[in-house]
């Protein structure tokens, strides 16, 4: 093959790659990774199980599997589960088939994973995409989490103090995007995954002589 055809073929190829985004519970992560999915129709978002149970207005199988204890764990045990992990005392887990049959596909595949499952998940994926999302401040965080009134005043209590150990592990991703406004932090969002898309490493994955 010449050199000139390689690399349209190389154009032609559809790159596939995970994009985890983390960061603490209120920066915003769930309203981005939905506006990814909604303006980028070949990205999909991983929907996880959970024991959590759902909150007004979630869906089953769209929002979440939601799942009790003991499938959750014969699951695990199933080995149906990319990477789980104990969140603000309930599990969360990435199904192997939302991910795997996606990325076969060529489509990028968006998940909302706590910082225990984005390490988890750079040692399944490598080469995948981490992006650590946060709030302008744990001032803003406390606010949009009492807004939010999804949760009762210990679980709040619980998820601003694991807010503060999340933030330690913001080293270990690749981005970082401040949820100010959230259509800035979305345009960065699709803009890193725009760019992902032409990184060298991934489109010319298995070229020979390129
Ligand atoms: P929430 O209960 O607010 O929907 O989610 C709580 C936390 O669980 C969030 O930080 C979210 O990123 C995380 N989470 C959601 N799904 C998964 C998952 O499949 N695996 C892991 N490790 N964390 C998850």
């Amino acid at each position: 093959m010449s050199r000139e055809s390689s690399l349209i073929n190389v154009g032609a190829k559809k790159v596939s790659f995970p994009v985890v985004v983390s960061g603490p519970s209120g920066a915003g992560k769930t309203s981005l990774c939905q506006g990814v999915v909604r303006d980028c129709p070949e990205v999909v978002y991983s929907i996880s199980a959970t024991t959590r149970p759902p909150r007004k207005g979630e869906v089953d199988g769209r929002d979440y599997h939601f799942v009790d204890t003991e499938k959750f764990k014969a699951m695990i045990q199933a080995g149906e589960l990319l990477e789980w992990a104990q969140v603000h005392d309930e599990l969360y887990g990435t199904p192997v088939y939302s991910v795997r049959p996606f990325l076969s596909r060529g489509q990028a595949v968006i998940m909302d994973l706590d910082v225990q499952g984005g390490l988890s998940m750079k040692k399944v994926f490598p080469d995948g995409v981490f992006v650590f999302v946060v709030p302008p401040s744990f001032g803003v965080l406390e606010k949009r989490l009492r807004e939010r009134k999804t949760e009762g005043e210990d679980v709040l209590k619980t998820r601003l103090r694991n807010a503060q150990e999340e933030m330690r592990y913001r080293k270990h991703y690749d981005y970082f995007v401040i949820n100010d406004d959230l259509g800035k932090a979305l345009g960065e969002v699709k803009s890193i995954i725009e760019a992902e898309k032409c990184r060298m490493s991934r489109l010319f994955a298995g070229v020979k002589d390129w």
